[in-house]
């Protein structure tokens, strides 16, 4: 009984982490730069990377488009 209880709970929480990871992309975004003017983001919740301009990190997650 008390594994039931557990399990649901469980799923609750994974449905709860998976609609919130996918509504706010809470990617952290790390600025590495790599010359004049082009930086290199890595995000360092889901480790995508990818190459911008300096101040602007991407807003979407691309680790799902994967
Ligand atoms: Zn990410």
């Amino acid at each position: 009984m008390i594994f039931a209880v557990g399990f649901v709970a469980f799923f609750i929480g994974l449905m709860i982490y998976n609609a919130r990871h996918r509504g706010r992309r809470q990617c952290r975004w790390r600025a590495y730069r790599q010359g004049e003017g082009s930086t290199r983001w890595t995000c360092v919740h889901c480790g995508a990377r990818v190459e911008g301009e300096a101040g602007k990190p991407p807003t979407v997650c691309l680790r799902d488009h994967s």
